[in-house]
Order: structure tokens, then C-alpha cells, then sequence
């Protein structure tokens, strides 16, 4: 089960999915840049969140706020205080730790049981703002989207003219100077968080925390994640964040063993008088039905677009025995993604680089391309360019050979079953639009 994790990796680095930031001076530890396909992958992810959070509800808007945010919000709530890890050293080789992270109290490094007392560590990273480099000029890197939708709060009610229920979605970078960043895109110190604060009538909250907890199970099974490889798990008291009442993690079998993917969080009214107390602003929400003004409470699903896709290629990733023309079988990588998450929708395939199949195949390409994300190749083999398009889960590959000069129809092959269809060109985005 392990090696999975070495065969995606291997596979993202070698098909420019995702692979190690400044690889020329080493690597970075912990940072990930996306190549080509792996921006298109995040981009669908994205958008398929956007899709179900703001764009088919009517009670949720977005929001870009800044990652650089006035030192005072992160000190209103509680991130300075308190937003840390316990750390810990290993008394033999001095590497550090996250205490909470230890299996049986072991250093994963040198197997010494003795560590340092756990010390708190924030998370947060520092920076300066402006041209002089002291106390007064310290900013933050935000470490969660969240705050942004606090502090705009009254702004945006304003703006949209919503009435509770409603929520507040923002897609963005966010830092974290984690102890101990780990698997692959798992656990990195700059991630990118899909977040939406929903604003409810305290007393409702525990309703729509169980609602939205749903929600979010069913948009990862409707993206095709098995729900085997999923479970809720609600978190003990003694674990909850500092702002929440009640919290629940979708976790995901990961190979390294069942993991948070996302968390579903009931943040109260904890932030939003935070920030009343300590700005002076007036938070509350007016209710013109009771004329009460009061705080809303907040139910918040968080996930991270970087552990989302990470999810996505684990739980596409295929190894199978496949039949070969020659009648044998051979082994065949693919990844069963979801079509609207696959990066690259239609491959078209000129049979071979022929000159007479290049006006075709082209023609071909033109009239996908501006419907789709699509790919042109006329490298090699033809088989070898479907285990290529396989390998990226690109769900149709359009295969234009000498038989199409005269009947003006192409093969469309699709990537899970490999069955293959004649399809006229006449009706070729038909046909694909119904699938895709
Ligand atoms: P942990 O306890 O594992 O450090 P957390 O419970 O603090 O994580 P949240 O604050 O709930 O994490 O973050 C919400 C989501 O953001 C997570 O479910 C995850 O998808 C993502 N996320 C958080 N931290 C990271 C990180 N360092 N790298 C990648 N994604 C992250």
C-alpha cells in the first residue's frame, strides 16, 4: 500500500503534475510547484468547489481578501495566542518534532525515547511590512482563509443585501510554518484552502453543522472518491480548535493510514465578537422580521485544494491487466478521474505523422479546443500515446486514420472501458458533449 504513494509521486514528477519546488537548487522541503497538467487539475478542483458551494446556491457570495491582513485580526482571534503545535527535540539527535505526531513516543528519525518538554510553537509565519524592520512593522502570512470573512463580514452583508442563513466563500493561499510538513502534498507550509463561513441563526447551528457535514461527504463521492475511503470523525473535546464547539473531519484512507482531508468546524459566535470586541466595529446582524440585532453563529467547511487533489489522483490510481492487439495482456496505468476533473478532456490522435492525416487531425482539433481543455499528439505509437493519455486520465482519445480521409468519421476511445466507437466529425461535439 505504501508504494502507491511512491507510484503517484513518481507519476505527478514525470508528467509534470507536481514535483519538488527549485528542484535545480535541490528542492525546497515541503513546497510543490504544478506543472502543466497539475494546474489544470487544481483549476478543476476549483471550480467544482466554487460550482456547488457559490455558484448553484443562492445564499453563498465570495470573497478575495488579502493574505497579508492588519496584525490585529490575527491577535483578536487568538491565532497569536495560541495558534501552535506542542514541539518537541529528540534529546539524541536534535531533530524536531510536532509531540502529537509521534508513533509510540518514538524519534522517527533515531528511535530515541527521550525527548525535550513540548513547547508551544506558533504556526504562524512572520514577516515585516514597509521598509523599516521592527516590532511595529511584524505582519502575518495568513494561516487560515477564514478571517478574511470575518472581518468583512458587515461589508459583504451590506453589499449582497443576504439575510441568514448565508455564506461567505473564498478560495486562497494560506501558510503554515508546519513542524514536521509530510507525504508528498499532504502536509506543505503554503497550501491553498477552499473555505465558506455559513452565518446562522445561533440555536439552528447545530442543525446545519450536521447539513453541512453531509454536503461535503457527498461533493467528494459525486466526484467519484470511493465512499469506502471515506469516514467521519468527530473530534473528542479535549481536541477541539480553540474557536470551535464542535468539529468533525472527513478523513480519508490515505496509504500512510486514515488522515483529515477536510473539516467541517462550528466556530460559534467565537469570531465575530472577537473582532466587535477588539476592533469597536458593531458585527451583529440585524434581523428586520424580530427586530433583534445579534451574532451570528458560524458553521465552517475547510479543505485544502492541495490535499483535495492528492485525494483525487490516489483514488483514481489503476494498475491493471490489459489486452493487447498482438491477443497478449499488458499492464496499464490510468487514472480514473472524474471527467470534470481530468485536465485534459479529448486527446486527438492522428494515426501516424502521415501528411495526409494532418489536415484531418487537425481539423479535428480545432473543432474540440474551444469547448474543452484538449491535447494534439502525434508522437510515437499509437498505443503508447493512449497508455501517455491514460496515464493523465484523459476520459476520450479521437483517433483520426487513412479510413477517415474517406468516410469523414473518427474513433473515439474511452479511457475506462478502452471500448472504441465510429463517430462521424459531424457529430463528434455531440457526441463528446453528452459524455463530458
Ligand atoms: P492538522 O491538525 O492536521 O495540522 P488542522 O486540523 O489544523 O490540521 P484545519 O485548520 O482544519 O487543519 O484546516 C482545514 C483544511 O485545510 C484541512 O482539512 C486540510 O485539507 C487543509 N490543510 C490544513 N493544513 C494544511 C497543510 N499544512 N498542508 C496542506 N493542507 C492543509
Amino acid at each position: 500500500m505504501a508504494d502507491l504513494m511512491d507510484d503517484l509521486t513518481s507519476l505527478a514528477k514525470r508528467r509534470g503534475i507536481a514535483f519538488q519546488s527549485s528542484e535545480i537548487y535541490g528542492g525546497l522541503r515541503s513546497a510543490w510547484d504544478y506543472g502543466p497538467l497539475g494546474t489544470e487539475l487544481r483549476r478543476n478542483i476549483r471550480n467544482a468547489w466554487w460550482r456547488d458551494i457559490v455558484q448553484l446556491r443562492d445564499d453563498v457570495v465570495g470573497l478575495e481578501a488579502s493574505v497579508i491582513m492588519s496584525p490585529k485580526v490575527w491577535e483578536a482571534s487568538g491565532h497569536v495566542g495560541g495558534f501552535s503545535d506542542p514541539l518537541v527535540e529528540c534529546r539524541s539527535c536534535h531533530q524536531r518534532f510536532r509531540e502529537d505526531h509521534l508513533n509510540d513516543g518514538a524519534c522517527p528519525n533515531c528511535g530515541n525515547h527521550t525527548f525535550t518538554e513540548p513547547r508551544h510553537f506558533n504556526l504562524m509565519f512572520q514577516t515585516h511590512m514597509g521598509p523599516v524592520e521592527d516590532d511595529a512593522s511584524v505582519a502575518y502570512l495568513r494561516p487560515e482563509t477564514a478571517q478574511g470573512m470575518f472581518v468583512d463580514f458587515g461589508l459583504v452583508q451590506t453589499v449582497s443585501r443576504k439575510k441568514l442563513p448565508f455564506g461567505i466563500a473564498q478560495i486562497g493561499k494560506s501558510f503554515r510554518n508546519e513542524i514536521t510538513p509530510s507525504n508528498f502534498i499532504f502536509r506543505t507550509r503554503e497550501f491553498e484552502q477552499m473555505e465558506m463561513e455559513y452565518f446562522v441563526h445561533p440555536g439552528t447551528d447545530e442543525e446545519w453543522f450536521d447539513t453541512w457535514v453531509q454536503l461535503r461527504l457527498d461533493w467528494f463521492t459525486g466526484l467519484g472518491v470511493r465512499p469506502e475511503k471515506l469516514r467521519l470523525r468527530p473530534h473528542e473535546p479535549d481536541e477541539l480548535a480553540h474557536y470551535a464547539k464542535a468539529a468533525t473531519d472527513i478523513e480519508y484512507e490515505f496509504p500512510f493510514g486514515w488522515a483529515e482531508l477536510e473539516g467541517i468546524a462550528n466556530r460559534t459566535d467565537f469570531d465575530l465578537r472577537r473582532h466587535s470586541e477588539s476592533s469597536g466595529e458593531d458585527l451583529r446582524y440585524f434581523d428586520q422580521e424580530t427586530e433583534e440585532r445579534f451574532l451570528p453563529y458560524v458553521v465552517e467547511p475547510a479543505v485544502g485544494v492541495d490535499r483535495a487533489l492528492l485525494v483525487f489522483l490516489l483514488d483514481a490510481y489503476r494498475v491493471e491487466e490489459a489486452p493487447t492487439a498482438k491477443g497478449g495482456t499488458e499492464k496499464r496505468t490510468y487514472l480514473r478521474l472524474h471527467k470534470d476533473l481530468a485536465p485534459t478532456k479529448v486527446a486527438v490522435l492522428p494515426l501516424s505523422r502521415n501528411e495526409q492525416l494532418t489536415p484531418t487531425a487537425r481539423e479535428v482539433f480545432e473543432l474540440v479546443q474551444p469547448r474543452w481543455m484538449c491535447d494534439f499528439d502525434d508522437a510515437g505509437s499509437i498505443g503508447r500515446r493512449y497508455r501517455r493519455q491514460d496515464e493523465v486520465g484523459t476520459p476520450f482519445c479521437v483517433t483520426v486514420d487513412f479510413d477517415t480521409l474517406d468516410d469523414r468519421a473518427v474513433t473515439v476511445r474511452e479511457r475506462d472501458s478502452m471500448t472504441q466507437q465510429r463517430v462521424p466529425i459531424a457529430k463528434l461535439v455531440d457526441h463528446l458533449q453528452g459524455a463530458l
